[in-house]
């Protein structure tokens, strides 16, 4: 039997949308900060859009397509594509089949974070998504049980660790020294994509 369904990541996308949604003020708080004061709305806006496209997928490759191209071609900014990518790597990865084991599931969000750094350029430590994402997926690999509650903890570390740091990619790298001392928009909201997974696969 499967250890991740195609029905827990349906489950896990609509529990992404949601808490982008709640949160989407905060996020365009963060972004107004060191950035264009959008993050929240391209989040909460794509992924609304996602949740009315999805229809009922047959397949996990199907289901992360249709969510995919939908953020890449509606969502204007850095995020869309990036997590567009992200999510489009996945579905490939995994394939034309309705359940993946732990294993395959981790190498599945490990393709979709190589997506991410060969579309965006940046590394940990550049304070960006990449700073919540890569903690994540290191510590759902090292976990001995319930992989999603250490990659939650790990990328709201990360999330955290991204406040003093100087931006060296996207908008907020525009600020140089100035950028120091907020939050990451794009690190909080991989943050959410965590906490949603641990609520979908918990
Ligand atoms: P935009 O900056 O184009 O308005 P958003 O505000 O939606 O787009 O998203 C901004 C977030 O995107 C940043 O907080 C950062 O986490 C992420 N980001 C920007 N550029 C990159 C990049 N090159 N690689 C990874 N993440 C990035
Ligand atoms: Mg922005
Ligand atoms: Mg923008």
């Amino acid at each position: 039997v499967a250890d991740v369904t195609l029905a827990q990541l349906v489950d896990w996308l609509g529990r992404f949308r949601d808490l982008v949604t709640e949160k989407q003020s905060y996020l365009t708080e963060l972004d107004s900060a060191i950035g264009d004061a959008d993050h929240g709305s391209n989040m909460a806006r794509g992924m609304g859009t996602v949740m009315e496209k999805l229809g009922t997928p047959a397949t996990i490759d199907e289901l992360f397509k249709t969510v995919g191209m939908t953020l890449v071609t509606s969502v204007g900014g850095a995020s869309g594509p990036l997590y567009g990518t992200f999510f489009l790597r996945i579905g490939t990865t995994a394939g034309a089949v309705s359940g993946l084991t732990y294993a395959e599931f981790s190498a599945a969000l490990r393709a979709g974070l190589a997506g991410v750094i060969a579309r965006g350029k940046a590394e940990v430590g550049d304070k960006t998504m990449l700073d919540a994402l890569v903690p994540a997926l290191d510590a759902w690999d090292a976990a001995a049980s319930a992989p999603w509650d250490a990659a939650f903890a790990a990328a709201s570390s990360g999330r955290d660790a991204t406040e003093p740091l100087v931006a060296r990619k996207g908008r907020a790298s525009y600020l140089g020294d100035r950028s120091a001392g907020h939050l990451d928009p794009g690190a909080t909201s991989t943050a959410l994509l965590f906490e949603a997974l641990a609520g979908a696969l918990a």
